[in-house]
């Protein structure tokens, strides 16, 4: 394998390396599950998605996690303002989460643990960083001490004085020692009614940071290959997990850290809080369908901003148009003896595939090779190169370009019917039916007439099949 990507951590398109060849753990940033996610949200995990589906295509063998939080300020606000558990409120948001991955064909993590069901886990890392000297007590709360962390800062590039700012506000309501300090453990407040856990740190919750550290420890192990998420997670986020973890360890949490930027509405961050983001759901009821939408979402480098517009759907479609007529096209083909071209072509496109998607995830040049391959095979079956054989090569093309794309219906495509179809047929039996009565006269006025219209039609098998011109 030749993937290249960029890591966060150096800065730089680095070769990804596995810790062990042809294996690969990797660790996504979950969904808090407070209301549904919006298509911004599964943007972020249709790249991982896409990095999964890429790393089995070049023979790995992946082992993905991927986090559910559970518990913050959020969804304790949410459960206890419906005057329900923390578990049916989240159960309802998990829901919904999974039913729109399906719907997105978003490919199913190994693991998907929930925050709340690792509460030991998180204690006893706790108990340890306060056992080296990484973490101290105030206000009932415990918090992670940065300054004991040399490395802090260095994912984010942030020096002391950056990390300064920003955090002064939100430290006014704790007593840290330094501003810059992360809770671990938050203390029981009024606010958060009857969630909290009695454990050997008091009562209380654990910190967000806290759960992705313990979580990616337990089912990862001390270092793992690939770590991903938004952008908006480097800081702090994802510094505070290498903090945390490597402050306990000493060893890198992971080595490649790849974050995908945003998806904007109209030159904004979608966001829940400014209410400019739809979700699948919302998109469904304006027509599209989920692999338009998943086509849609991909769109892009995973470097780059991309703006989603509810009103392409017709570019989406002219888009994933050009690939279902060319699966019409083949299923419609007559004739034979282009294998080898076939062949070739595919070889060809496979190779600008690879090497687009090596290149960093290049998925926008990535996608062009496969339309590529639309060309091709187009051109083969209007040159009647296309027989049984040359079929299944070519739909087992498509097939496999699809175990990364996820939108094409190789198999499944709901065939486009031609809206002269009923017709068509009534002529093509009309012209059999003359010729098994041996009136060819008839038979031949009617092929005139069907050919007049731009149809072939071939004997094949003891079938006629059709097609256009
Ligand atoms: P949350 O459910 O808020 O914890 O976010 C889940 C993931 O969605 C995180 O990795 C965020 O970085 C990501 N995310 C949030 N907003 C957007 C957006 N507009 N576009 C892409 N990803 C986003
Ligand atoms: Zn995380």
């Amino acid at each position: 394998m030749d993937l290249r990507l960029y890591n966060t951590l150096t800065r730089r398109v680095d070769p990804f390396v596995s810790r062990e060849t042809g294996k690969v753990g990797m660790y996504t940033c979950g969904p808090t599950v407070y209301a549904g996610a919006h298509i911004g949200n599964f943007r972020t995990f249709l790249i991982s998605d896409l990095v999964r589906r890429y790393l089995e295509y070049s023979g790995n063998k992946v082992f993905w996690v991927m986090n559910l939080t559970d518990i913050d300020d959020k969804t304790i606000k949410g459960a206890n303002a419906e005057g329900i558990s923390l578990r049916e409120y989240t159960d309802r948001y998990i829901k919904l989460f999974f039913d729109d991955l399906d719907l997105l064909r978003i490919t199913r993590a190994d693991l998907y643990p929930r925050a709340t069901e690792h509460i030991p886990e998180m204690v006893s890392m706790v108990e340890e960083l306060k056992g080296k000297g990484h973490a101290y007590a105030a206000d009932d709360s415990i918090y992670y001490k940065i300054e004991t962390f040399s490395d802090y800062g260095k994912l984010a590039r942030l020096n002391a004085d950056e990390l300064r700012i920003g955090e002064r506000v939100a430290s006014d309501e704790y007593e840290k020692e330094d501003v810059r300090d992360f809770a671990l453990w938050k203390s029981w407040g009024e606010d958060d009614g009857p969630v909290y856990w009695e454990t050997s740190l008091g009562k209380g919750r654990p910190g967000w940071h806290l759960e992705c550290s313990a979580m990616s420890l337990k089912y990862l192990g001390e270092s793992f290959d690939l770590h991903l998420g938004g952008v908006d997670l480097i800081f702090p986020h994802h510094q505070n997990e290498i903090a945390q973890t490597e402050g306990l360890t000493g060893k890198p949490l992971a080595r490649y850290w790849v974050h995908s930027e945003h998806l904007f509405v109209n030159g904004q961050k979608m966001s829940k809080s400014l209410g400019n983001f739809y979700t699948v759901g919302d998109l469904i009821k304006l027509g599209w369908k989920p692999r338009e939408i998943r086509y849609a979402l991909l769109a892009g480098h995973y470097r780059t901003r991309t703006n989603f517009q509810a009103d392409s759907i017709e570019s989406v479609r002219a888009g994933l148009g050009r690939f279902d007529a060319c699966a019409v096209n083949l299923q419609h083909s007559t004739g034979g003896g282009g294998k080898i071209e076939l062949e070739q072509k595919i070889a060809e496109r496979d190779k600008e595939f690879r090497a687009a998607m090596d290149d960093d995830l290049n998925y926008p040049e990535a996608l062009a090779a496969v339309f590529n391959l639309v060309r091709d095979v187009n051109t083969l079956c209007q040159a009647r190169a296309i027989g049984q054989e040359e079929y299944q090569i070519a739909r087992e093309a498509f097939r496999k370009f699809d175990s990364v794309l996820g939108f094409l219906d190789v198999d499944g495509a709901e065939e486009t019917p031609d809206p002269e179809a009923a017709e068509i047929d009534a002529l093509v039996e009309a012209r059999n039916a003359a010729r098994k009565s041996k009136n060819w006269t008839e038979a031949d006025r009617v092929r005139d007439l069907l050919a007049e219209k731009g149809i072939v039609i071939e004997d094949r098998a003891g079938k006629t099949v059709w097609r256009r011109k």
